[in-house]
């Protein structure tokens, strides 16, 4: 089980440190470091897909990710961006801002400014906002991205120094992180590569599979962790060949949702009276979230109609949600005017759409699953909350509990620890690490 510490623990153990003596003034020439950092420091960042906060209390033996987080920093409590579902919670970790502002607004959504459905996009291009790699490598700092959501096939001027051509859904765990490893060990660059970012699919399928609760999860989750301690052996045989000398490593581990039990399927056509072959209405959906496009209808008096006509179903059901896009509740940052639908519907805990059932609303069972889902809004389903843990090599953080942390801190504080300023728009407090910069407990 992952440390239980709470944070007010941890800040009172921490108040014992804060009469360490000061730090060295800088001789003169010195460069100063960047704040909160006393030097810039090598990345490997690992996404584990799925990673519900609390697969640790299911007695599952995670002894590698236990250590991680006993030497590191940790949270059972990584808040992901709306919706939870793996394309737009990846991309809101590595830019640091909303779907409003990246634009991937789903696993599938219809994009208007070319016209296309894009499901599972690879293709870095259609990111709006400046992802971690850009930023990273317009400062000066080498990065590998691999398998990440929407970081595949990169143009333009800047791009990262190692990305894939596509993401090959049929390649082990173990395979697909050791592309990490084999672009640092195989890098010919002028300066070292000090990003790396590695994905794995981990806990994900399996927990809609079988759903978050079922016994089959606790191997499940021992897996994760033996994959990590595979890697991270990986990682420290490479680190002492790559790592620059006195240089610092940091193994930061996010995942991008919870996971939810499913009862209930929906018929999105069904439930919201429309014709599947109607392309003035496209619906497409991921999880629980429906976007309705009405694109093609005009005037807009008619759309506006059309809208009023789809909320007003969507509303005769408890468990659906349904706004114009413009109404969509601001805290959820979906609003992205090229990607998000015209009208959005978003059902509750229990409940995702698909295209299987006959009827407007079946139990889960007559249409064989899935039995685990993610989408739903972390603040009214505490079960979309990740977990993440930062461990540095060779000095240890120590163990730091960091409480609630917000997606929107992850990309700050990555490039913090690299010594680079973060992306404009991602405007995230970075996590403070360092026991002397926490406040004393009383
Ligand atoms: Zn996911």
């Amino acid at each position: 089980m992952l440390i239980k510490t709470t944070l007010a623990c941890a800040l009172a153990a921490l108040s014992s440190l804060t009469m360490q003596p000061a730090a060295p003034a800088l001789a003169a020439g010195d460069e100063a470091p960047a704040a909160g950092n006393p030097a810039p420091a090598t990345v490997v960042w690992i996404s584990l897909d799925g990673f519900r906060w609390d697969y640790f209390d299911r007695g599952a033996r995670t002894p590698t990710l236990d250590r991680l987080a006993r030497e590191g920093a940790f949270t059972r409590a990584l808040a992901p961006a709306f919706p939870t579902l793996t394309f737009p919670t990846h991309v809101s970790l590595y830019t640091g801002v909303p779907v409003s502002v990246h634009g991937i607004a789903a696993n599938g959504y219809f994009d208007q400014r070319s016209g296309q459905v894009l499901r599972y996009p690879p293709e870095a291009a259609l990111l709006q906002a400046e992802p971690i790699w850009i930023t990273a490598e317009r400062q000066g700092v080498r990065t590998a991205v691999l398998d990440w959501p929407v970081s595949h096939r990169q143009t333009g001027e800047i791009t990262a120094s190692h990305f894939g051509d596509g993401y090959n859904p049929r390649m082990p765990d173990d395979a697909r992180l050791h592309q990490v490893i084999h672009a640092w060990r195989n890098d010919r660059g002028e300066t070292p590569l000090r990003l790396l970012m590695g994905y794995a699919v981990a806990t994900d399928s399996p927990g809609h599979r079988y759903g978050p609760d079922a016994p089959e999860m606790i191997g499940v989750i021992e897996e994760a962790d033996a994959l990590i301690e595979r890697f991270l052996e990986k990682v420290l045989e490479t680190a002492r060949d790559q790592l620059p000398d006195g240089e610092e490593l940091y193994l930061v581990i996010t995942t991008d949702h919870g996971m939810s039990l499913v009862r209930h399927a929906c018929n999105p056509w069904h439930l919201l009276g429309l014709d599947p072959d109607n392309e003035d209405a496209r619906v497409i959906t991921s999880g629980n979230i429906a976007n309705i496009y009405l694109t093609g209808l005009e005037p807009e008096s008619a759309r506006q109609r059309a809208a009023d006509e789809i909320i007003a179903a969507a509303r005769e059901h408890p468990f659906a949600n349904a706004y114009r896009r413009e109404h969509v509740p601001a805290r959820l940052g979906y609003n992205n005017p090229d990607t998000v639908g015209d009208v959005v519907v978003i059902l509750d805990r229990g409940y995702i759409f698909s295209s299987r059932p006959e009827a407007p609303i079946v139990p889960i069972e007559e249409i064989g699953g899935p039995l685990g889902m993610h989408g739903y809004d972390v603040e009214t389903n505490p079960e979309m909350y990740g977990f993440s843990v930062i461990w540095r090599y060779p000095t240890p953080l120590g163990g730091l509990d960091l409480g609630r942390v917000d997606y929107t801190q992850i990309h700050p504080t990555i490039c913090r620890i690299l010594g680079i300023e973060p992306a404009p728009d991602a405007t995230g407090t970075p996590l403070e690490l360092e026991p002397a910069a926490q406040p004393a407990a009383r």
